[in-house]
């Protein structure tokens, strides 16, 4: 059995409740990232007249339904 005084017991619970509490929020934060990407998958803005619009299709450029402009697809651009 590991004897330990009333302060090494309270610093060992206040660091593994601290502990916790960061892993938790990254958990969260991790979590939130990807429900963010999921989420605008397949939508772009267009850098001519600012409209957001979807496109799924695989091509490099597509063309904005609103300005009829092309826009080229940019891989992880935040909206
Ligand atoms: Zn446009």
């Amino acid at each position: 059995m590991i004897r330990l005084t009333l302060l090494q017991a309270l610093t060992f619970y206040i660091l593994v409740f601290l502990a916790s509490v960061v892993v938790a929020w990254l958990f969260y934060v991790v979590e939130r990232g990807l429900h963010e990407r999921r989420r605008m998958h397949g939508r772009i803005r267009c850098r001519f007249c600012a409209t957001v619009f979807e496109d799924h299709s695989s091509e490099v450029l597509t063309r904005c339904p609103a300005c009829g402009r092309l826009n080229m697809k940019i891989k992880n651009e935040r909206i």
